[in-house]
């Protein structure tokens, strides 16, 4: 099956964007001056922390936020990729909870909702609200480069995403005021990239291990490269819940037993400490990739003590290794799923920061019986840039070097009903390449007499269904009453170009026929629920607007209210009188400010004038 990704009805909608929504750093990516460029962000960044903080007078986004942590670890919000579209009984949520500053819930649904104080009052989030935030600042740092609006984008996910992940995926970019032309698997992202990147040196077919190892996910894919611009995915595989941070808890619980030993202390039910010490452990980290050794020193983590110590890359290998051990594990699994040999494989391309871990290259390279990885592809932004080139494309900003894409996908996991006796029927096995369409015309009544038969629809590789993913169900009525097995049904499996699933059965003698209604699945958002998220992040914006208004107000009259009071006290042709009536204005305005903390634009803009009143014509006899 293949997919032309360029349809004309996607054409001429303006300007479009590539966003990588990373769990721990997101990137932006445009079509700028006939090639695809990396975005950096207000601070100059090229990529920006998934991060957002709502402090008593402000929300921060991004590096504003992460820069702040340490200050308010409750209060901002990181790992929205962890738990989007999950259920908040998911192990992986109860295991991450533990580790997280930030308090999450479960709302009656089940869903998994971050509660955290905004301005004085108690605020509750769902994780598709948090990454839309991140999606509205990386939307911004594009339309601040591009220098217009900028409405489209293709968003990336980890390949091993599930459909309700996806989804919740793209909400957010709804939420985010978006219209998400694709959602695409980051190594997918990554091929494209390596395919724009080196078109002119490949001849005749490539076969590239797409290698993903990010903060929070870790993807790999085998993917066929043709010359003429054909990328077809041969499989995936990986784990949505393996990366770098699981490193960097594997250092942060190293270094409180230590800290337990040496000062008979237990920092862990203290927010503030683990996060400075989780902070300490991802530099470490970051420097072990370069140096064998290196110091943790953090001054007073814990009841006035100091946590001073060293790591040495071989500590950090065996703190880390089951993880390594896992991620070629998955690699291997992609080769059989594929059904290639390793010798088969042209090329590795690392993707994700902690690719860059020289273990994991050491033991990739291993793997391949001594096969170099390649390296000239930036690993934190393969993935936007993959994604950008694809969105330019679809948007027909595009030129010849992202014209010809084709892309073939395939889907990560089994799809299929649960039928009676709680037996899985897959319907489309794993790593079927999409958009794809499948039926199944051996579904029957199981009862004499049934009028109605429900279908659950599961995702995952178990036999028994209810151990697999329940993605929703759907029932169909109004069957005419017959033996046992006398009505055969047909059960239809549809996957689009973004991998979203619709599902539908019928029945011939009846004409019923009924599908999947989204807003079944547990956890999922409704129309209205999303609608209402719209207006909240249309709110939250207006308000972070108001809020830079307020501080350009403050600033401005205080900026006035010194630089004057400076003049005024050098000015030598002044009365005491004068100056005495200057200090005692300014002084009260100072009093003033510290006891309207919460004072509006306009208030300032009073003041201003109030202060003005009193200081021009004192300043117009120094004149
Ligand atoms: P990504 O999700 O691709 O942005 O990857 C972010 C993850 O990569 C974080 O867990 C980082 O700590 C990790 N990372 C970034 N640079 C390095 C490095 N030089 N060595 C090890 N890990 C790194």
């Amino acid at each position: 099956m293949c997919l032309l990704l360029a349809s004309m009805a996607e054409k001429g909608q303006g300007r479009a964007i590539g966003i990588d929504l990373g769990t721990t750093y997101s990137c932006v990516a445009a079509w700028q001056h006939e090639r695809v460029e990396i975005i950096a962000n207000d601070q100059g960044n090229r990529t920006t922390p998934s991060y957002v903080a709502f402090t008593h007078s402000e929300r921060l986004i991004g590096d504003a936020a992460k820069n702040q942590v340490a200050n308010n670890p409750i209060n901002t919000i990181f790992d929205a990729k962890r738990l989007i579209g999950r259920n908040f009984n998911d192990p992986t949520v109860q295991s991450d909870m533990i580790l997280w500053p930030f308090k999450v819930i479960a709302d009656p649904t089940n869903k998994p909702m971050i509660v955290v104080t905004y301005k004085g009052e108690e605020k509750q989030f769902a994780a598709e609200e948090i990454s839309s935030m991140v999606l509205t600042k990386m939307k911004d740092v594009a339309e601040a480069y591009v220098g217009e609006t900028v409405n489209n984008a293709v968003v990336t996910v980890p390949a091993y995403f599930n459909d309700s992940q996806r989804r919740a995926t793209k909400e957010a970019g709804v939420i985010a005021g978006l219209n998400v032309m694709r959602i695409i698997n980051e190594p997918t992202a990554a091929a494209i990239a390596y395919l724009v990147d080196k078109r002119a040196t490949i001849h005749g077919e490539k076969n590239v291990l797409i290698f993903d190892l990010g903060g929070g996910t870790f993807d790999v894919s085998l993917v066929t490269i043709k010359a003429a611009g054909t990328l077809q995915v041969k499989a995936v595989s990986g784990d949505t819940h393996l990366g770098g941070e699981d490193m960097d808890n594997r250092m942060v619980n190293h270094f409180i037993k230590e800290f337990k030993h040496k000062k008979n202390k237990d920092i862990s039910e203290n927010p503030r400490a683990i996060r400075r010490l989780r902070s300490a452990c991802e530099r470490a980290k970051r420097i072990l990739s370069s140096t064998v050794e290196t110091h943790i020193e953090i001054e007073s983590l814990f009841e006035g003590f100091d946590s001073i110590s060293t790591i040495t890359r071989a500590k950090f290998e065996e703190l880390c290794m089951d993880l390594f051990n896992t991620c070629i594990e998955q690699v291997k699994v992609c080769l059989q799923e594929a059904k290639m040999e390793k010798s088969s494989v042209h090329d590795i391309v690392l993707v994700g920061g902690s690719s860059r871990i020289p273990k994991i290259q050491q033991m990739l390279q291993e793997l391949f019986d001594g096969k170099k990885v390649c390296k000239s592809i930036n690993p934190d932004e393969a993935v936007a840039y993959g994604a950008a080139a694809l969105a330019a494309q679809l948007s027909g900003e595009g030129d010849d070097k992202v014209r010809e894409l084709v892309l073939l996908d395939v889907t990560p996991l089994p799809l299929g009903i649960g039928l009676d006796g709680d037996l899985m029927a897959v319907c489309i096995p794993r790593n079927t390449p999409i958009p794809t369409r499948k039926e199944r015309k051996d579904v029957f009544t199981t009862k004499d007499n049934q009028t109605s038969v429900s279908f659950p629809v599961y995702e995952g590789e178990r036999s028994r269904a209810s151990d697999n993913n329940l993605l929703g169900r759907f029932t169909l009525t109004g069957i005419p009453a017959a033996p046992r097995g006398a009505i055969c049904f047909n059960v239809c499996f549809d996957i689009d170009a973004n991998g979203i699933l619709n599902v539908s059965a019928g029945e011939a003698t009846s004409g019923q026929n009924n599908n999947i209604t989204i807003n079944s699945y547990m956890g999922r958002l409704s129309k209205e629920q999303i609608e209402k998220m719209v207006d909240g992040a249309d709110k939250y914006k207006r308000e972070d607007e108001e809020h830079k208004k307020n501080v350009a107000a403050k600033y401005a009259v205080e900026d006035y209210a010194y630089n004057t009071r400076n003049a005024i006290r050098c000015a030598a042709k002044l009365t005491e009188d004068d100056k005495k009536k200057m200090e005692d204005a300014f002084k009260s305005f100072i009093q003033w400010l510290g006891s309207n903390k919460l004072a509006e634009a306009d208030d300032y803009k009073n003041k201003m004038k109030e202060l003005k009143t009193i200081f021009n014509p004192i300043i117009a006899k120094m004149d």
